[in-house]
């Protein structure tokens, strides 16, 4: 009679605290994360200025931090979308040559552009939209337009025509801008330092590869970044950075082949209107601005391996990894030690640029 009391009791001790896991359960807002060596992840994705953004950010403010970050690419698309009627880059694209008043974000990102178009010799061109148009990038339908077309076109492209009077923006007719080649390093700039205001200490930022590092891993050592091989999926190689951005450009990103059978990539050379071939298949750029970085892993990339060894050794304000069309790796001597070969070409052989 006991052993069957002690049974009964059992039984309904058990259900009790069955009945109390599930109803703790059930109100316990369980936060989604990982608990990282007890620091929290969070991670955001989202597809914006067509491409896709990553953002994973670490420590208890990381979360608010997140859900900011996000607005804030949602409204920078909204300024920049060559193709949104409401956006600040269309208005100045339709601007008939008027003057079009533009956000304070448009009119910084124009200055630095111009400011780069114009240390780089026009290799960056922020007005090489009618060409992009021309070999169908923007529209997703590509063709090979004729010298003639180009040569026509090309009468629209220069930097120096483009007009900045404080937040005002004046482009002559037929003239249209492109943010495409500095938009999202300088979007990624914006990002971390709204993550650095609201005490994120730790995050990844990659902006369709475009990597923006704020401060170092949470357990304090280097972000360890793989870069990508421009003849394989895999990687080439890896840096170590902490508190950087390192951006790449390579035409192997985004291109055609076209009924001639050759590949056409969508980084054009501004002096030919052709896509830019000038022995490189790919630069990335680490420095600590992402503008920086983005705007020069594009004009490194048209200017070729001399000439980008020329301009390197000129400003010396960032460092360079470039891979040649012949597979050759040259990189300068800042980042040396912060780089290593993938082990699928631990055999390439690694050449230094130095100052002089
Ligand atoms: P990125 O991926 O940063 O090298 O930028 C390439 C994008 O910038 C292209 O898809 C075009 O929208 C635009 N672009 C192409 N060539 C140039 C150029 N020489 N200067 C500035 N923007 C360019
Ligand atoms: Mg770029």
């Amino acid at each position: 009679m006991d052993r069957k009391r002690w049974y009964i009791c059992g039984i309904t001790a058990l259900f009790i605290v069955f009945a109390g896991i599930i109803f703790y359960l059930n109100n316990t807002e369980l936060p989604i994360t990982n608990t990282l060596k007890g620091t929290e992840e969070f991670s955001a994705e989202i597809i914006a200025m067509d491409t896709y953004i990553t953002m994973t950010a670490y420590g208890e403010y990381a979360e608010s931090a997140l859900t900011d970050a996000q607005e804030k690419i949602r409204k920078l698309e909204q300024l920049w979308s060559v193709t949104d009627e409401r956006s600040d880059i269309y208005s100045i694209n339709h601007g008939n040559g008027q003057a079009v008043e533009v956000s304070d974000e448009t009119a910084d990102l124009l200055a630095f552009a111009l400011d780069m178009a114009a240390k780089t010799d026009g290799a960056l061109e922020p007005t090489i939209y009618p060409v992009m148009t021309a070999w169908g990038f923007t529209a997703g339908q590509n063709r090979i337009p004729s010298e003639d077309e180009l040569q026509y076109l090309l009468q629209n492209v220069d930097y120096k025509k483009v007009h900045l009077n404080g937040s005002e923006i004046t482009l002559p007719v037929g003239m249209q801008l492109d943010f495409g080649a500095v938009g999202k390093g300088y979007a990624g700039d914006v990002v971390a330092a709204l993550l650095k205001e609201e005490g994120v200490t730790s995050a990844l930022l990659s902006l369709g590869g475009n990597i923006q590092a704020v401060g170092s891993k949470p357990d304090g050592t280097d972000w360890r970044l793989g870069l990508r091989d421009p003849f394989s999926e895999g990687l080439f190689g890896i840096v170590s950075v902490s508190d950087m951005a390192v951006v790449t450009s390579g035409n192997y990103e985004r291109y055609f082949v076209g009924e001639d059978g050759v590949k056409y990539g969508h980084i054009i050379d501004p002096s030919t209107g052709y896509p830019a071939e000038n022995g490189l298949a790919s630069v990335s750029v680490i420095a600590a601005e992402g503008k920086l970085c983005d705007a020069l892993a594009t004009a490194l990339f048209v200017m070729g391996l001399e000439k980008a060894t020329d301009f390197w050794r000129q400003y010396q304000n960032f460092d360079m990894i470039l891979v040649t069309e012949e597979a050759e790796i040259y990189l300068t001597e800042g980042i040396k030690e912060r780089f290593s070969l993938d082990s699928s070409h631990s055999s390439v052989s690694v050449n230094v640029i130095t100052d002089g």
